[in-house]
Parts: structure tokens; C-alpha cells; sequence
């Protein structure tokens, strides 16, 4: 099936509902389908074989979604945060593209050689002459690049079958309450702002956008949108529970969080602070066109409210795996393990891609799809991430994940972010080293959170140093960017 389908059946269903920004100036189900349509014919007429979306949120992202869907060429959502050197490598890849890009980014397209349109100037192209196309479903409908935290950037190629039988796996078609609203905060180029879009319009569910995100704002949107369902990332959330702003958000009821490990401290903290909010953890990935395994509302109350160490814990996993996808945890040999033991986590299913541009499929002779992410599940199947493979330090010969060593640090009151490590050493082959954001105006010293460490885990997993920072390098979607940290740390020897 394919991703225009989506829009058409939301423009037949409910075609003079908002579902794109505001009530007042918004764009309706059927106002966006002849968008995109026109939009299409647009493309079409350029001769262009993708489509370069190098822009901020808003409008004129879901109309070009659905218009290079319409036009039967993949959208390219770039990381508009990226250095010129690395966008026009990126940009090197599509130069037969249609581009849309802010004002600023336009020279850079133009060297690339590729023409581009303000997001502006596109929505006014998208108001023409529509001209029927067809599409097949096989096709790539959006190409994603990973943002490169573990490996070079690769274009994820998400076809319409795989983001079709997400939408269709997660939400029901026009489940959503008329006036229903739903905040986004990601950048279009991460795969939750493309999921997103699909998934609110195939509900019903209007969508509004945030630019760029800061908590205060989101807070104050979240408010006088009347806002119903939000999607963050974990430091979103950390940000907006420690912000001073009003945190009244009388209409929300679903809160998502997910793209990276969710420190227990800060959703304990959200949890306590807005109990009648259902939170869901949402993991997946690039390739697996987004949510894989979900914690729900219910499981987090339980949870919190559980005096059961095994059922609290649950706090801190990503629930259990979708009805539409198959889990395997391989172990060291590549067999599959039982209940409690870490191993790779492995997925299969219709909505996984793990097709690189230029790479082919990554998948195995049974089509399972390795995240490179490791986990286990417990006796009840929930699924916990126990760091992602490309981050485990050797330590001697012990395997040691970092995120367990930063879960531990942020469980202390004076740490307000922490990334862990490993460095290279003569003796070790790594030691763990730490850098550690620490809450103002709070006097601790770095032997004090080693002894902490020490006492929640064992000595092997204390880090040898610990260094403070004032920020820690993180993408904009959370993700700690693992190799700048050692590079830092590196350069800074003097411990603290
Ligand atoms: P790269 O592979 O280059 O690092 P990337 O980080 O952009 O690229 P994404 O597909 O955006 O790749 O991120 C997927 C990863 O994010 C997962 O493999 C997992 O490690 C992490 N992740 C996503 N959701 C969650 C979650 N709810 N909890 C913990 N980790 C998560």
C-alpha cells in the first residue's frame, strides 16, 4: 500500500478537519491532499528524482512529504545542524533533487546543483495544478540518514510498505477526537517527526509543530494549543520537568518519550509531577521506520506503584515488542537466548527496512534485522536496552555497557547529565572515564560519585575518572555523541 493512500483516506474521511497547524490558518485533510498533488506535479516537472527537505519544522514538511510521495520519488529530510562540509556531502548524493530549504541554506544547495524553494515559496508552488501519478509501493517513499552517533551516516531507504504497516500496526484510522491536537518537537529529519506526521493525520489527530524546541515554549503551547498527545526526546523531558515555567497541562494525556535511554531519575520526577498523564517509552529505530516494542500508560503506574524490585524495574525497560514484530535476543554464537540473558536484539517484520542507499539490505538469510543495540527480556517479556554494542567498553576482559554506569550517576542529586567512556589504557586496554554535568550551586566531589558508583554496581564498573563539564555534546535528538566526549577527554588529562 502506499503512503498517498494514507491521505486519502483521511481527505475522504474527514476531509474538512484541521490537521495541520493551527485552527485558525491550518491545513485541512483535503486542503493538504490537493497540496500535495500540486506539489507533485511540481516536482514532476523538475525532472527531479528526490525530493531535499533542508529546513526547520512546519507546514510545508508534511505537504512535501506527501508530495514526493504523490510524485513517486523519496523525500530526503537533512540535519539542518549538520557543517557545510558534511551537508554538501550528503547533498553530492541526490543532484538531480528538488530542494526546500530556509533562506540560509540556500547558497549551499545551489552549489550542490540542486534549485531549491523557501518552505514558503513551496506551499505557494503546492497551491497549482495537480496531476494524477502512480506510485509503486515498493518504492522508497522517505530516505533517512542516521545521525552518525556510532557509525558514518548511512541513508536509511524507507519504503511505502514499511511505513504503511507501521501506521497501520499503531494507530486506528480516525481514532482521534475532533479537536485533538498533537505537539511535535523533533526535527523533521529524525524518523519520529516522519512517523509522527503519518501516524496524527491517519488518526485524525491535528498536528502542530515547534520549530525548535525549548521548554518554556513547549510548556506554554502544550497549554494554549490544548494539546492532547506530545512526542520528546529523553533530554526534552529532563529539561521541561527542571524548567521554572508553569507546568499545568490540563488537556495532555498521552506523553511519549523515546530516541534514547530514558534516565529513571528524570521519569520517576515526570511521573510524580503530572500523575494523571499516560506516559509511553517508544523504542525503534531509523530502520525499523520508528516503535518496535512500547511501554504503556498502565505499566508505568504499576510500576511506579510497585513495592516488587522486579516489577519497579520495569520502569526503566521499553515495555514489550509490537504484535507485528518478531524479536530474537542473539547471543555471542548468534543463537537465540532465553528470558534474562543480554544479548543483540534482533528484529523482523513488514515496517523494518534495513535497506541502506547504496549498501543493499542488511538483513539475515531469515530476514531478521540486527540493531546492534544489546538487551534481554524478562520472565514477563518486557525488553530492556542494555546499551548499544558500538558503546561497550573492554575493561580487561569485561564487557561493561556505559549506560549502566550513567543510569547509576543520574540516580545521584547532583548529577545533571553524565556520559562514561572508555580510554584507551596500556594496562586495562580501556578504563572508564566520566564527564559529568553537575546541578548548580551543589558541592560534590568526583570521589564521592566514584564511591557512589561503587556502592550500586561493583569496582570493576567504577569509572577511574570522573571530570565536570558544563554541557555534554548531545544530538538534538538526545543521543550522546560518544566519540567528541573521548576526544575531550582526551585533550583535558587533569582530574578533577
Ligand atoms: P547511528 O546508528 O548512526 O547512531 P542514530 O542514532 O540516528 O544513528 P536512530 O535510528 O535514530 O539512529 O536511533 C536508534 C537507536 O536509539 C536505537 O538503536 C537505540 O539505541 C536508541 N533508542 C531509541 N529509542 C530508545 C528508547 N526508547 N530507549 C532507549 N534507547 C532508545
Amino acid at each position: 500500500m502506499k503512503l498517498t493512500m494514507l491521505l486519502e483516506m483521511a481527505a475522504d474521511g474527514f476531509g474538512d478537519r484541521t490537521v495541520i497547524g493551527r485552527l485558525d490558518g491550518g491545513l485541512s485533510a483535503a486542503e493538504l491532499k490537493a497540496m500535495a498533488e500540486s506539489g507533485a506535479a511540481a516536482i514532476r516537472d523538475a525532472e527531479a528524482d528526490s525530493v531535499v527537505y533542508l529546513a526547520v519544522n512546519g507546514p510545508a514538511f508534511p505537504v512535501a512529504m506527501f508530495a514526493a510521495a504523490f510524485a513517486g520519488v523519496p523525500i530526503v529530510p537533512v540535519n539542518y545542524r549538520l557543517g557545510d562540509e558534511q551537508l554538501s556531502s550528503l547533498l553530492a548524493n541526490h543532484p538531480r533533487a528538488y530542494g526546500i530549504a530556509d533562506e540560509a541554506q540556500l547558497p549551499l544547495l545551489e552549489r550542490a546543483g540542486i534549485s531549491a524553494v523557501t518552505p514558503e515559496q513551496w506551499l505557494e508552488v503546492s497551491r497549482g495544478v495537480a496531476a494524477p501519478i502512480e506510485v509503486e509501493s515498493d518504492s522508497p517513499a522517505v530516505i533517512i540518514y542516521t545521525s552518525g552517533t556510532t557509525s558514518a551516516p548511512k541513508g536509511v531507504l524507507l519504503h511505502h510498505d514499511n511505513l504503511v504497516s507501521y501506521v497501520l500496526g499503531s494507530v486506528e484510522f480516525a481514532s482521534a477526537d475532533p479537536d485533538d491536537a498533537a505537539l511535535m518537537s523533533v526535527p523533521p529529519y529524525h524518523i519520529a517527526a516522519v512517523a509522527n506526521v503519518i501516524t496524527n493525520l491517519f488518526a485524525g489527530r491535528r498536528s502542530i509543530v515547534l520549530e525548535q524546541f525549548a521548554p518554556h515554549q513547549w510548556l506554554d503551547t502544550a497549554r494554549k494549543e490544548g494539546v492532547t498527545n506530545a512526542l520528546v526526546v529523553p533530554t526534552m523531558l529532563a529539561r521541561i520537568v527542571e524548567s521554572d515555567a508553569p507546568k499545568e497541562l490540563p488537556r495532555l494525556q498521552t506523553l511519549a518519550y523515546g530516541g534514547a535511554p530514558m534516565p529513571s531519575a528524570v521519569i520517576e520526577k515526570a511521573l510524580a509531577m503530572w500523575p494523571e498523564i499516560g506516559f509511553v517509552n517508544a523504542y525503534g529505530l531509523t530502520e525499523t521506520s520508528s516503535t518496535v516494542a512500547v511501554l504503556g500508560p498502565e505499566d508505568h503506574r504499576v510500576a511506579l506503584a510497585s513495592d516488587d524490585p522486579a516489577v519497579r524495574a520495569r520502569l526503566s525497560s521499553v515495555g514489550k515488542i509490537v504484535p507485528s514484530i518478531e524479536l530474537e535476543i542473539r547471543g555471542h554464537d548468534d543463537q537465540p537466548v532465553g528470558p534474562g540473558i543480554t544479548g543483540r536484539i534482533c528484529v523482523r517484520g513488514d515496517q523494518v527496512s534495513a535497506e541502506y542507499a547504496g549498501i543493499g539490505k542488511a538483513v539475515d538469510e531469515r530476514g531478521f534485522f540486527d540493531t546492534r543495540d544489546n538487551g534481554y527480556v524478562d520472565e514477563e517479556g518486557y525488553l530492556f536496552i542494555a546499551g548499544r554494542l558500538d558503546d561497550t567498553i573492554i575493561r580487561g576482559a569485561e564487557n561493561i555497557a556505559p549506560a549502566e554506569i550513567e543510569e547509576v550517576l543520574l540516580r545521584h542529586e547532583a548529577v545533571l547529565d553524565v556520559a562514561v567512556v572508555g580510554v584507551p589504557d596500556e594496562e586495562w586496554g580501556q578504563r572508564i572515564e566520566a564527564a559529568a554535568v553537575i546541578r548548580p550551586g551543589v558541592d560534590v566531589s568526583a570521589e564521592d560519585l566514584r564511591a557512589f558508583v561503587r556502592s550500586a554496581l561493583r569496582g570493576s564498573k567504577t569509572p577511574d575518572r570522573i571530570v565536570y563539564w558544563d554541557e555534554l555534546p548531545r544530538t538534538v535528538t538526545g543521543k550522546l555523541v560518544r566519540r567528541t566526549v573521548l576526544t575531550k577527554l582526551l585533550e583535558d588529562q587533569a582530574t578533577v
